[in-house]
């Protein structure tokens, strides 16, 4: 290959950046031309796509989104529009592609893979919530943001010996809710992936309060129902009142940790790399810390699941 692109799509996370960085820096090092493709699959079907340097991908390590731009396009669900981005491409001579993006970009790539275009998916938001890594890029950078803001709720929570329900992303995984809940100390953690049982719930908080605790922290994902819901829920069962704090999209900002650095620039040079080897239509991700590939066409076989022990943990460690 001499030539390959590079786009952004879905949801846009932290360490969106230092992925294209690396994907632009570890292709000129390899001598390959990059060409940015701007605003996800609509871009690509206008043909919205201009060459990259070393240059144009400075200073953006540091800085939240995407330099590239994302965008949701219904017209890239049809063989039609995918024909579209492809002609552009072969325009181009662009031979491969990498797309740093969620579940939804991944399908797009797959469409694209089906059709005899090697695309390599890096995955790119902030939910956890794909197949074939135990972290995708954003997670931990959004987990930081949720733990910072738990931090002060709990500040005020305790001064007024209030209970918080506060309201995390995450519509089909508890990843979010789990890792921050537990890292910040919750009571009570909702995940989309188990029931609740609010006789549990309610007689949790209320041996807290006899045992003289007079605030609490009960962190809920947004898949599991509203935080005004809940706390509806909660007043019915228990009678006791509550403040709500839905974090929104904050969570999605910011300056990626150092966690998301480090991995958007392992994944988006891995990815450059398989496209070198003539391997397209992959998926990268990390597991145990190792660099992985799975195929794109049976990635959507597997299922992303949520570390149960430490749900379990944090019930344990939240008596
Ligand atoms: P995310 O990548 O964050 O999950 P979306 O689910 O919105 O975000 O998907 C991003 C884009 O990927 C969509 O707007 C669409 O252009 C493309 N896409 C999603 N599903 C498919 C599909 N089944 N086939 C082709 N393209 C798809």
């Amino acid at each position: 290959m001499k030539r390959i692109g590079v786009l952004t799509s879905g949801g846009d996370s932290p360490g969106m950046n230092p992925a294209v960085r690396a994907v632009v820096r570890k292709a000129i090092f390899h001598n390959i031309e990059v060409f940015g493709i701007y605003g996800g699959y609509t871009g690509l079907i206008n043909g919205n796509i201009k060459q990259l340097e070393l240059g144009s991908v400075g200073d953006i390590i540091h800085r939240g989104g995407t330099m590239l731009y994302s965008a949701r396009c219904e017209e890239f669900k049809t063989k039609e529009g995918q024909q579209k981005g492809i002609e552009q491409l072969n325009k181009l001579g662009i031979e491969g592609l990498v797309v740093i993006g969620g579940d939804g970009s991944y399908r797009g790539a797959k469409a694209l893979t089906e059709q005899g275009y090697p695309c390599v998916g890096v995955p790119g938001t902030i939910d956890n919530d794909i197949a074939g890594t135990d972290y995708t890029i954003g997670f931990d950078t959004a987990l930081n943001t949720v733990i910072d803001a738990i931090d002060k709720i709990r500040d005020t929570a305790t001064s007024h010996e209030r209970t918080f329900i506060i309201e995390v992303m995450g519509r089909d995984a508890g990843d979010i809710a789990l890792w921050a809940g537990l890292a910040g100390g919750a009571e009570t953690i909702l995940i989309p992936e188990e029931n609740y049982n609010m006789e549990e719930i309610a007689a949790r908080l209320k041996s807290g309060h006899e045992r003289g605790k007079k605030h609490s922290i009960i962190v809920v994902a947004e898949g599991v129902c509203s935080a005004t819901e809940f706390a509806k829920h909660l007043k019915e069962a228990t009678n006791y009142d509550t403040r709500i704090s839905v974090l929104g999209h904050i969570q999605r900002g910011g300056s990626p940790t150092a966690f998301d650095r480090v991995l958007a620039s392992r994944l988006g040079a891995r990815a450059v790399e398989l496209l070198l080897n003539g391997k397209g239509g992959r998926a990268v991700g990390i597991e145990k810390n190792e660099l992985v590939d799975y195929d794109i066409l049976e990635i959507f076989n597997r299922k992303h699941k949520i570390d149960m022990n430490l749900f379990n943990l944090s019930k344990e460690l939240s008596i």
